[in-house]
């Protein structure tokens, strides 16, 4: 029985065709989530709009394509949105409280926990929190990028088993509705790997985010152990069914194997600060092991980029594939004295470590 559920509604939901807000949509939103409320069922809502609001309050009719309009069209925007989900939510007797975030809430650990204790506050205080990229301050490089993303970026910080993502598709086909008639819809996924290349070419006039985004999403879901359903948001009056198994649009189901949240911070959370450039039989046994395997320095070639100790740094391979992720147990500096030598000769240079990435910081992409 879900209990605890992500819901994200894409701009293009939330927004009419002349970028006003749809209220009714909001209200229709605030309505279920009092239902699901008497049901135990609790809700953080990913909202996108900020911008496509801004720009219906400056009258603007096309996307800005400088950054600083962009932004300061999400300044008015996010506070013109908050204040209509507080009127819809006021209605239903709720309570909802804005949180807007960036990448580095999710890659600095300090910065996750605050933002998990802060939701964990509002749920014990039977508050909604109300979620968004914080777009009037961030800049490309410490993006999410994505309301889709940062749906399942949420998702397990709050021990979401069900993520539902509202936008204007209905869900998952077999090949581009739009352009192909005998189109289909995929009403359940259970293995994402065969669905990966659907979603590629598709996009949205309004939002970020296309098929590829929610695709994404999924995979960080399900790889979780959470559920995930892409619907269409013409049946946000049918959340609460939804919620109790109905089914709409497509449903990506949870993956038995699923990998621990270290794991999924190491993967989804960080950007690699540098590189290791691995050998030949590193690779190999990277490629082949079904054990966890440390880096030791000795497979090590050479060290890219300048990093500190505790980094989240790429494992490459020689041809420049990417082997996996990891936590540096050393400094980009101190690798690089180290690389290719044994253990005894480590110790002779006074360092401690043969591993530069321990096996439990380690993720492999085998896939
Ligand atoms: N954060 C953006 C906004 O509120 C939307 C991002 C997205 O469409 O995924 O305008």
């Amino acid at each position: 029985m879900t209990r605890r559920i992500v819901v994200k509604i894409g701009s293009s939901s939330i927004v009419n065709s002349d970028l006003s807000i749809n209220k009714q949509v909001m209200i229709s939103l605030m309505k279920s989530f009092a239902l699901l409320k008497e049901k135990g069922i609790e809700v953080a809502l990913v909202s996108s709009g900020a911008i496509a609001t801004g720009m219906h309050e400056l009258n603007l009719k096309k996307k800005p394509s400088m950054m600083s309009l962009k932004q300061a069209c999400a300044a008015v925007g996010q506070a013109k949105l908050m204040e209509e989900y507080n009127k819809s939510a006021a209605y239903y007797d709720l309570l909802t409280g804005q949180i807007l975030v960036s990448h580095d809430d999710f890659q600095v650990r300090k910065r996750m926990l605050f933002l998990s204790n802060t939701l964990d506050e509002m749920f014990k205080n039977g508050i909604i929190p109300i979620i968004n990229e914080n777009d009037a301050l961030a800049v490309e490089e410490i993006k999410v990028g994505d309301n889709d993303t940062l749906a399942s970026l949420i998702a397990p910080m709050i021990h979401a088993d069900l993520v539902i993502l509202f936008s204007d598709v209905d869900g998952l086909y077999d090949k581009n509705p739009k352009t192909e008639k005998d189109a289909k819809l995929i009403s359940d996924i259970y293995d994402i790997n065969e669905v990966i290349d659907f979603g590629k070419g598709s996009n949205s006039s309004v939002g970020t985010g296309g098929m590829q985004t929610k695709i994404q999403s999924a995979i960080m879901a399900s790889s979780i152990g959470c559920d995930l359903i892409i619907c269409n948001s013409k049946y946000i009056d049918k959340l609460v069914d939804i919620c109790l198994g109905e089914k709409i649009g497509s449903y990506f189901h949870k993956q038995e194997k699923t990998i621990s949240s270290r794991e999924h911070w190491i993967i989804y959370k960080t950007n690699s600060l540098g590189a290791l450039i691995v050998d030949e039989g590193c690779k190999k046994i990277l490629e082949t092991s079904d054990k966890k395997v440390s880096i030791l320095a000795k497979g090590i070639l050479r060290v890219d980029g300048s990093f500190l100790k505790d980094a989240v740094i790429d494992i490459r391979s020689e041809d420049g594939k990417v082997l996996g992720k990891g936590i540096s147990k050393y400094n980009s500096n101190e690798i690089d004295k180290i690389k290719g030598l044994d253990s005894k000769a480590i110790n002779e240079l006074g360092y401690k470590y043969s591993y530069v990435i321990h096996a439990n910081d380690v993720v492999l992409f085998k896939k």
